[in-house]
Formats: structure tokens, sequence, C-alpha cells
């Protein structure tokens, strides 16, 4: 059985004190990796990353507790440009107010590991550091929640990160867990994601719960259940429990998990059922796609000229018709269906077809989906 740390914050200063609490067990002269989830460029505010602030005091307890050598490494999604993400989320200034380098893993120097698929390219720096992973507490569309094991998939090449969407993701990020594991997670819930999250099409929920722990299976299922979700019903983490990698169970030291958790909405496409589009999502697809249409969306109802646009042409085909919203890795053109909007280099094939409005883009960029949405 694991043993966590489970804690309800009033206010985010509180966070240094609890780290007080934490077993960090740190090997002397052992250089320390943090690996926050900056998947994005977006304020550590939203939800959807991690709080600079939070790394922040920890960055400043590591140093008191004796630890020299600290550096922040992350490799944001695919599409999503590193440095930019880096200066949004508030990391870069971190980095320089501390001097801590901050290192894209996008670029990262790596070796290969075997695994169950070939090769993996995993980054040279974590073979010998403390790694303390930072993840983030969300729910999200492709593998129901993302939490410390999903959080690692930004230690991968793009070009692994492809794969791993190619292959439905929940297996290979059980397998990646089982190649390299945290020595320590701390979960951010203080600021927490519901429904169609990873991104800006889910929920922001001031949930102020964080979790921490030396097995990062036990820190994921209590963060499960923090959401009202059975960690079963995560496949990768349920898959990772069946390998024998950790425990679903813990004892839990600080505040009582039923007195934190809260019922989020599960992932559900929301924004683009509301407008009647038929939202084709392959299993392969992974969340970009659909964040940026959704960033689309959002931005064209704020603004009345867009608006008139964009958001006119999909509501009359709404009504007079059907729009197929179609991506993700082998997406096909639906039955019955009359205008698709086919979205992302995923559905490149599909470029040309009749009644195919293609959008280029890995993911296509949200001005670019209203563009097309103005086409139909
Ligand atoms: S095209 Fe879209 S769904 Fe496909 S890998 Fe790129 S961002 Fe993901």
């Amino acid at each position: 059985m694991g043993e966590i740390y489970l804690k309800k914050l009033k206010d985010i200063s509180q966070f240094s004190g609890w780290l007080n609490e934490l077993p960090f067990n740190i090997p002397l002269g052992k250089p320390v990796v943090l690996k926050p989830n900056l998947v994005f460029p977006a304020p550590g505010t939203s939800g959807v990353v991690s709080d600079a602030r939070q790394a922040g005091m920890l960055i400043v307890h590591l140093k008191a507790l004796g630890v020299k050598d600290i550096t922040i490494a992350e490799g944001p999604g695919l599409g999503v440009d590193p440095l930019e993400a880096f200066e949004r989320t508030g990391f870069g200034e971190l980095s320089r107010k501390y001097n801590v380098p901050l290192i894209d893993l996008n670029q990262a120097r790596r070796h290969p590991v075997k695994w169950y698929d070939g090769e993996l390219q995993l980054p040279l720096m974590f073979t010998d550091a403390y790694y303390i992973n930072l993840p983030k507490l969300k729910t999200h569309i492709n593998t129901l929640v993302t939490l410390g094991m999903k959080n690692q998939k930004g230690l991968l090449s793009y070009a692994d990160k492809k794969r791993f969407h190619q292959s439905g993701l929940h297996r290979p990020v059980a397998e990646l867990y089982q190649l390299i594991r945290p020595d320590f997670t701390i979960l951010d819930g203080f600021t927490a994601i519901e429904g169609d999250g990873p991104l800006f099409a889910g929920k922001k929920v001031e949930l102020k719960v964080l979790v921490a722990g030396a097995d990062p299976l036990a820190v994921d299922a209590a963060g499960c259940r923090l959401m009202g979700i059975d960690p079963l019903e995560a496949e990768h983490i349920k898959l990772a429990a069946d390998m024998g990698l950790g425990s679903l169970e813990s004892k839990i030291n600080g505040d009582r998990l039923e007195d934190c958790a809260r019922k989020f909405k599960r992932p559900e496409m929301e924004m683009l059922k509301m407008l009647g589009l038929h939202n084709q999502r392959t299993p392969l697809a992974c969340s970009l796609c659909g964040g940026s249409a959704r960033e689309g969306l959002v931005s064209s109802a704020r603004d009345p000229r867009k608006w008139a646009a964009s958001l006119m042409p999909v509501l009359r085909r709404m009504v007079f018709g059907r729009v197929d919203f179609v991506y993700g890795q082998q997406a096909s053109i639906p039955k019955n269906s009359q205008r698709v909007i086919a979205v992302g280099e995923c559905t490149r094939h599909l470029q040309g077809r009749p009644g195919v409005i293609w959008v280029e883009g890995c993911p296509p960029s949200p001005e670019m989906l209203v563009e097309a949405f103005a086409k139909l």
C-alpha cells in the first residue's frame, strides 16, 4: 500500500508550509529535475498548466534542503511553440529569477530504450537525477483523466508523441511508466479542469487540493477519486496497476479525501455538440485539434464581426443540414455527411474529396478553423 499526502489549501501561499510535511528523501549531491505540465501557452491560474508560484516555492524549499543542482524540464505539445509556452506560463520568468535552467525536452539529448514496441528515445538528463513530477489534475477527452502518469508524455520526442497517439495512448502511457517513474510527485489540483479537458474546452475548477507521494500510481488513484472517478475506469492507470507498477490504495496523511472530493464533469466535447456539429473524433486523435476548434468558436462568439462571418454559417448548416467535424488518425468521411470539416495533418488524405473543407496544421490555429467555418 502506498503512502500519500493530501492537503486542502485556503490560499496558494500555504503551499510553502505544506512542503515541510513531505518526505522528499533526496540523496545528497543528486541533481533534481522538475517536470511541470506546460502543454500550452496559458497562465498558471487557468488550471490548464502548472502554477509557476508553486514551482517557485518548491525551488526555494529544495534549495533550503541543500539541493544545489535544480533543472526544470518540459516538452510542450505538438504544434505548440515551447518558448511561448514557457513565457506565457511564467516559467521563463521563474527560471531567470531563481537562476534555474529551463530545458525544452523536445530538443533534449536522448538515448534509445527498448520497450514493447521497438525503441523509445528518452531524455538523458533523467538518468541520474532525482525526478519530481508536477502534473495537473484534469479530465481529458482521450484518456478520461490526465494526472502524473500521463504528464510523462512530455518527456517524449515529437516523433514518439505522435506514435503514442497512433497507438491509442493508454498502453504506451502505461508502458512508459514501466521504463521511467518519478521519485516524487506533487499533483496540483489547486486549480483543476473538468469536462472537455485538458485545454480550454474544459472548465476551470477551484478545487484547492494537492496530493503528493513517492508512489505515483497511488497519487494518480487519489487524483481520480478526488474527481469522483474510479481509477480503474482510466485504462492506462488500470494497465499500470495490472502490471504491478504501484498501488491504487494508499494510507493518506493529512486531510480526508472524502472531504476534498467533488464530482467532476466528464469529457463530452460539449461545445461542438451544442452547435450541432457532429464531432467525429477518432480514438487516435490527440486533444489539440478539438481544443483549437473550441478556441476558434469561443473567440468568434465573443467578437460580433467574427460571429456574423463564422458562426452564422455553422448555425445555418445546423438548421438546414448537417456538418461533420472530423479529426484524428484514420479519419474517414461519415455516412450521410453533407459538409465535412476535416482538421489537421491526420486528415490530409481527405483533402479534395467532395464536400470536404480541409484545414491544414498539427494542430491548425483557432483562426484557421474560424476561416473554415466561414466557408460552410
Ligand atoms: S492533426 Fe490534430 S489530431 Fe492529428 S496529431 Fe496533429 S493535433 Fe493531433
